[in-house]
């Protein structure tokens, strides 16, 4: 049994340009994780007759139809009348959707007002989707041997249903399923990688897959089999030889973020982390604070832009600051230092660059970054050149906050900086800085 699907996305925001069709891009590739192929994409406008052809069309070459989109209270939202039209059922109020929707309401204070209801009218016969984070529910119905899935608009209540719903009613069409491995890398050039682990990536089963993005590689080691365990099996020692091969290089493995792994390290080893950026402007504190759970490992940072902050705020010696200047090795150590006492951190990260694209000098061209790291003993610094010699600012901001939160990492597990990474012992200070 091998089932055909395609996806149509209802909406005239969406033929306009107004919006992204992400919505179609996660079916796709969620249908291909269950080894259904999708054969057909397309977007239709809120217009009864294009949308009745569009599905007439579909229902002609595909096993399973989803659609999304036009699920809502209003006269443009025309989704389930028209498939239901087309396929000869006739809508029936759902009773349970009445009852979860006059709850929603209720919980959220306001009043139902009646074209709601319409919301609640699916073609008898469907097995309905409730929609946990929002009013309209969804539904899949079976009609000569085609499948009709339609869910929400909206990503945030599209996925969810899909993924309690849809995915378990749908795994039955799947003779197979994919499974993936993914392993994060950060501070190896994905050329490098690539020579690295050249014969893996020849590999047909597992097969493994490079994405690179902002300094960043993601490795996705993919099989296909009988059922998940077995997949992943045949996905492991791959997995495990590609972590020989880089070492501490690879930072997680099915992990969201550089930022994620950095908050669970520190909470992990109870130590807390402040930061004071000049070039990143806070990026760096923002991506930490990003992470659910972060108030238990940060509680403070500082966006130093001019070196007035940075003397009287942090503590920077002004005569530092004259001598080598504000982007200097030694002005990004005094950062890191100054801000992990005024927070009374374990560690504590001083970010100062030239971002571009005007402020670069020859001996300090745009891209030139200090990063470094403080556990009170020892200053970690690393001098960067970053961006392609060109004025890519968000560019340089990112990998700066990312090389920085690398440092942050490996100083919590007790892994060796990098090799260009140099370390200065932090001279005890008597008083502290005063504001
Ligand atoms: P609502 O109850 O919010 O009206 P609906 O199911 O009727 O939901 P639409 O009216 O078609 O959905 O779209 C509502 C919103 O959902 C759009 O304004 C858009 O922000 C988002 N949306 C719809 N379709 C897509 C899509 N294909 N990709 C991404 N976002 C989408
Ligand atoms: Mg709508």
């Amino acid at each position: 049994m091998h089932m055909t699907a395609e996806i149509l996305a209802v909406g005239t925001e969406i033929l306009l340009g107004n919006i992204t069709n992400t919505n179609s891009k996660y079916l796709a590739g969620r249908l291909a994780d269950l080894g259904i192929t999708v054969l057909h994409q397309s977007v239709v406008g809120d217009n009864r007759e294009r949308l009745s052809d569009s599905v007439r069309t579909a229902l002609g070459r595909s096993d399973i139809l989803i659609t999304t989109g036009g699920l809502g209270p209003t006269g443009d939202d025309i989704t389930r009348e028209t498939v239901s039209e087309v396929l000869g059922l006739t809508l029936r109020s759902d009773r349970n959707s009445v009852e979860r929707m006059k709850r929603y309401f209720a919980r959220s204070g306001r009043t139902m007002t009646l074209n709601n209801l319409k919301q609640a009218m699916l073609p008898e016969g469907a097995e309905i989707f409730d929609n946990d984070f929002g009013t309209a529910p969804g539904c899949v119905v079976e009609k000569d041997g085609r499948t009709v899935v339609m869910l929400p608009g909206p990503p945030r209540e599209m996925t969810p249903m899909f993924e309690k719903c849809a995915v378990p009613y749908l795994s039955r069409f799947s003779d197979s399923v994919i499974k993936s491995i993914n392993l994060r890398v950060f501070g190896i050039p994905e050329s490098d990688i690539q020579a690295r682990l050249d014969d893996l990536m020849q590999g047909e089963s597992p097969t493994l897959s490079p994405y690179a993005k902002e300094g960043e590689v993601l490795l996705r080691v993919t099989a296909k089999a009988a059922d998940g365990d077995t997949a992943l099996g045949i996905c492991r020692p791959v997995a495990e030889e590609i972590k020989r091969r880089l070492g501490d290089c690879c930072y997680g493995e099915d992990v969201d973020s550089l930022q994620q792994v950095v908050v669970s390290a520190l909470t992990d080893a109870g130590k807390k982390v402040s930061a004071a950026e000049s070039c990143t402007g806070g990026l760096f504190c923002k991506r930490i604070t990003d992470i659910p759970g972060a108030s238990s490992v940060f509680d403070c940072g500082v966006v130093s832009y001019s070196n007035d902050i940075k003397a009287s705020v942090l503590g920077v010696n002004p005569k530092t600051l004259d001598a080598f200047g504000a982007v200097s090795s030694q002005t990004a150590c005094e950062m890191a230092e100054g801000v992990r006492r005024l927070a009374g951190a374990n560690f504590g990260v001083g970010i100062t660059g030239i971002a571009g694209p005007d402020g670069g000098t020859e001996e300090k061209p745009v891209g030139l970054v200090y990063a470094a790291a403080s556990d009170g003993k020892n200053c970690y610094v690393r001098r960067l050149m970053l961006g392609h010699g060109g004025s890519e600012r968000a560019h340089i901001r990112m990998l700066s906050s990312s090389n920085a939160l690398d440092m942050v990492r490996r100083l919590t597990l007790g892994l060796p900086q990098p090799p260009d990474a140099q370390a200065v012992p932090v001279i005890p200070r008597r008083t502290d800085t005063v504001l």
